[in-house]
């Protein structure tokens, strides 16, 4: 049976989740506060669509190693503590989140959730013919520079997700802008994906829009969502209030701002910042996408823009541009592929990821009966949106979703 479904939220999650309902023959309403789709989180993130690399940053080890980090002027973590009991309550559920078991538990979840995206993804380029958003299966090399690091990452090698463990000269021969040198050595896996997440925010509402099932509302902040008898009736928009039938909120890491008794979501924006360099014709910018381990520095060929994205500050809610770090990352750059862009002439951004403790989405039902979670994706919510959207569409047309959902679902949270 058709639903008529209302999403708070046109990132790429809101997004996903829109296209995926429409595919399955629902009619959808998104509402969005910006007047641009997709130009918030979703707007110059990384681009990896990483689908090997899901591990939860929560892990043993990661709060010494974090105190190691603060010390430094070059860290990629930064914390700014404030008188907020919600940075201080997730910081304290990050911490309880950071043991072996809990971290490989959890990367289970993620993994079953990226494989799922990926393949979903792919349906809906196959199927659809959805491009336009420079999508390439490029490959992902992880590179270290201290050999304790790369050591320890090539103990977890596995033949499942197909990673080949490569010394300092395979890197250079299979990505030659890595020529410069600095790493011991490098894990590639072959089939991690690249695309234009802004793009393909832009492609999903252009064929939503052409699909005639789909509304858009955008330059409107919700305001306040109505309840009673256990499900919710309505979303204000200022003085407007529109009745809704199912409402799914996907507002990234401003949706615990829309409070609802009973209805906690344990999310906290970690800020980062991404460069856009352009890319001209005498530049040597790498194909394959690479991940400098050691210094968290993640660079994406997207299109003629080489993509650099870095940082995770817990400052709080303020997405300005810090000089400081963009700066920092800029250097780091440089010192690594000196001759792949035209660096003055680079985009600089800030984003705020909306995570949860565990580095888990909440996907599905919450406790009001046609409220629906779609949100808290991290440093993944590129890589997980479209696996993200098929699962949500599944559970709200009442269908056995593709995947084990044990872990991913907000009860059981
Ligand atoms: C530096 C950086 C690099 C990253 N790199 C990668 C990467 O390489 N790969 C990857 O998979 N992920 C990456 N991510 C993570 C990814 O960008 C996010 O997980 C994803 O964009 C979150 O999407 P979203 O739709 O949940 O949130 P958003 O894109 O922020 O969308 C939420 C939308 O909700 C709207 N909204 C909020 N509140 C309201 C309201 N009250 N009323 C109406 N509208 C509202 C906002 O305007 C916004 O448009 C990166 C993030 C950062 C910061």
């Amino acid at each position: 049976m058709a639903r008529q479904v209302c999403i708070i939220g046109g990132g790429v999650i809101g997004l996903a989740s829109a296209y995926a309902l429409v595919r399955a023959g629902h009619e959808v309403t998104v509402i969005d506060a910006r007047d641009t789709l997709g130009s918030e989180t979703s707007f110059a993130n990384g681009g990896q669509l990483s689908y090997r690399y899901v591990a939860p940053l929560a892990d043993a080890g990661v709060p010494l190693q974090a105190l190691g980090w603060l010390l430094r002027g070059d860290s990629p973590l930064k914390l700014r503590p404030r008188l907020d009991p919600q940075q201080w309550r997730w910081m304290a559920a990050f911490i309880a989140a950071c043991r072996g078991s809990v971290n490989q538990r959890n990367a289970a979840h993620l993994l079953r959730l990226a494989s799922l995206s990926q393949s979903t993804l792919q349906q809906w380029r196959e199927d659809d013919c959805l491009d336009g958003f420079d999508w390439r299966r490029n490959g992902k090399l992880v590179t270290f520079r201290n050999a304790g690091s790369f050591e320890h990452a090539r103990s977890k090698v596995t033949d499942i997700l197909q990673q080949q463990v490569l010394s300092a000269a395979d890197c250079a021969r299979l990505e030659p802008a890595l020529a410069g040198g600095g790493f011991v050595g490098g894990i590639y896996t072959p089939n991690e994906e690249v695309a234009d997440c802004h793009a393909f925010c832009q492609r999903l509402a252009a064929r939503l829009e052409a699909s005639g099932r789909c509304r858009f509302v955008l330059g409107r902040k919700v305001t306040g969502i109505r309840h009673a008898e256990g499900g919710v009736q309505a979303i204000e928009l200022g003085d407007e209030v529109m009745p809704v039938e199912h409402l799914v909120l996907a507002a990234g890491h401003r949706s615990a701002e829309l409070r609802l008794p009973g209805l906690a979501l344990p999310l906290y924006p970690l800020k980062g910042y991404s460069l856009s360099v352009p890319i001209g014709a005498q530049h040597q910018a790498p194909s394959v996408s690479i991940t400098d381990y050691d210094r968290k520095i993640v660079y994406a060929r997207i299109g003629e823009q080489l993509r650099i994205a870095a940082m995770v500050d817990i400052v709080g809610f303020d997405a300005g541009l810090e000089p400081k770090r963009l700066a920092l990352i800029k250097r780091q750059a440089l010192e690594t592929f000196p001759t792949a862009g035209d660096y003055d002439h680079a985009l600089e951004w800030a984003g705020m990821r909306p995570a949860t403790p565990t580095g888990v989405p909440l996907i599905g039902a919450s406790q009001y009966r046609n409220l629906w979670l779609n949100l808290g994706h991290g440093a993944l919510g590129f890589t997980l949106a479209c696996g993200s959207g098929q699962l949500l569409a599944e559970l709200i047309g009442q269908r056995n979703p593709s995947i084990d959902m044990q872990g991913l679902t907000p009860c059981a949270a």
